[in-house]
């Protein structure tokens, strides 16, 4: 089971989201960026800090 919380990338944000799946686990993370902060396009740095966020 991989999980992730916003918090972690240092957002003030209580989202969190676990699933079996990594891939969609990122797919769920990449949406909520987009509707709840703004993040359309997530950059190679970006994506980074999200894989160091995902805890397995
Ligand atoms: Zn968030």
């Amino acid at each position: 089971m991989a999980s992730f919380k916003c918090k972690d990338m240092g957002m003030k944000c209580a989202f969190e989201v676990k699933d079996e799946n990594e891939d969609e686990l990122k797919e769920v993370i990449a949406l909520h960026g987009k509707k709840s902060h703004n993040i359309t396009e997530f950059s190679p740095d970006m994506m980074e800090k999200v894989k160091k966020a995902i805890k397995k």
